[in-house]
């Protein structure tokens, strides 16, 4: 068995991004799991304190006061998501979390009609999506049972072939209102064929949204291009706020005036001039703002901010992503020539199937109790129920070190 541990060095001695993971504080042992929560970056805990100082002196002035006042606070936020998502300012805010996100955008993206009513979602779903799209359905007063339609992998596969969807999407044609899918599986790690899907959705007269969860800071995205109607995601897995971070959204530039949206409303989304004289007309901010309900969670705000600096510092997706590729490439040969066929990943093959998350089965051996043990080891991951261990490289702060050093420890388990 070759030893891996200095081609692992000299691939982390010619990574440009390497010196980033000192900007996180990383647990002890190896981290992988920033597909669930994403590390805490160091700078976190000044953005947090310098708000917590404002309002120490400043009291409730600082709504008003400064660079910083709370009241425009999500603003600092924007051109930092419309460059991680491929959106245009307008379209791109922070606010609430990703399922109250979903739930506000269906409000206003799901308009079922006799004739036209149909959600095309996956199978098996993020459970959040499947009870919030159902309960939507059930809401304008349809039945899941006519309504819902589950997309499915063929049997005896693991993951969505693009053609199934793409026929789905034509077979249920005049009857579709909504498709709604996510950008990367959270269970598999398939990346989904965004602009593919929002073409084919579109052909037929439906609206076409995407839950980002897996893939803003995971992958590089241009929804204002691929002409995606709506969005949303959270920040807690790989844009790092932390836990109960604060969500994004995204609705396409051409419907964000649109007035004939049906929206539920609150004073964040009126005219920022006005606001705060109470008027009660209701005068939408012409951006994706006018989704917005409440006055906007700083703290949360505060510590995603430092986040997103240090994707600024790597140069956004586009390194992220190519380092991506090397370390798919070295965990891939890795894995086989350590475990051969012991370990199954059900994540694609493709390239552009993928994002840094591998979704690890074990083939000749019980599954939890590998999990259990490489938590033993230290090693941080999460187990999926029924039978897959998620791992991912973090490009921000996983190096190669770190892959080389789990499909050691897993080496042993298995063994
Ligand atoms: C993580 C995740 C969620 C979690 O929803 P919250 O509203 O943030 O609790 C929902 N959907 C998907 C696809 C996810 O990956």
């Amino acid at each position: 068995m070759p030893d891996h541990r200095p081609t692992a060095a000299q691939l982390d001695a010619a990574d440009p991004l390497a010196a980033l993971r000192d900007e996180f504080e990383l647990p002890d042992g190896i981290y992988l799991v920033g597909n669930s929560l994403g590390a805490l970056p160091k700078a976190a805990r000044d953005y947090v304190n310098t708000e917590f100082d404002r309002w120490s002196t400043l009291g409730v002035e600082g709504h008003f006061t400064g660079d910083l006042a709370w009241k425009d606070y999500h603003e600092l936020l924007t051109s930092q998501f419309a460059g991680l998502t491929g959106a245009l300012p307008d379209e791109v805010v922070a606010m609430n979390s990703l399922t109250v996100n979903l739930h506000l955008l269906m409000v206003s993206f799901y308009q079922p009609t006799a004739a036209r009513h149909k959600i095309l979602i996956e199978g098996h779903a993020f459970p959040s999506d499947h009870f919030a799209v159902e309960s939507q359905i059930r809401q304008r007063g349809f039945d899941p049972n006519d309504s819902l339609i589950l997309l499915e992998p063929r049997s005896g596969e693991q993951t969505l072939r693009l053609e199934d969807t793409l026929a789905a999407i034509a077979e249920h044609g005049d009857e579709l209102a909504l498709v709604f899918l996510p950008g990367v599986q959270y269970y598999t790690g398939q990346v989904l064929a965004m602009h593919e899907i929002t073409t084919a959705g579109h052909a037929v007269g439906a609206i076409v949204g995407f839950d980002l969860a897996h893939a803003v800071g995971n992958l590089e995205l241009s929804l204002h291009d691929w002409d995606v109607d709506f969005a949303a995601w959270c920040t807690y897995k790989y844009l790092n706020s932390g836990p109960g971070g604060v969500a994004g959204a995204f609705v396409h530039q051409r419907h964000v005036t649109d007035q004939r949206l049906p929206k539920l409303h609150g004073w964040w989304g009126t005219n920022k001039t006005s606001r705060f004289e109470m008027a009660t007309e209701f005068d939408a901010i012409p951006t994706v703002e006018s989704w917005q309900l409440s006055n906007a969670p700083v703290l949360l705000m505060a510590s995603l901010r430092a986040s997103l600096d240090i994707f600024d510092r790597a140069g956004g997706m586009g390194p992220l992503r190519r380092k991506t590729e090397q370390q798919i490439a070295f965990f891939d040969q890795r894995l086989k020539e350590s475990l051969g066929d012991r370990v199954e990943n059900i994540t694609p093959k493709a390239l552009a199937e993928r994002g840094c998350q591998f979704a690890l089965r074990v083939t000749n051996d019980d599954g939890r109790r590998v999990f259990e043990e490489l938590e033993n080891a230290r090693v941080r991951c999460d187990w999926r129920h029924p039978d897959v261990i998620r791992v991912a490289a973090v490009p921000l702060y996983n190096s190669f070190d770190d892959i080389d050093r789990f499909v050691d420890i897993l080496d042993g388990i298995v063994r």
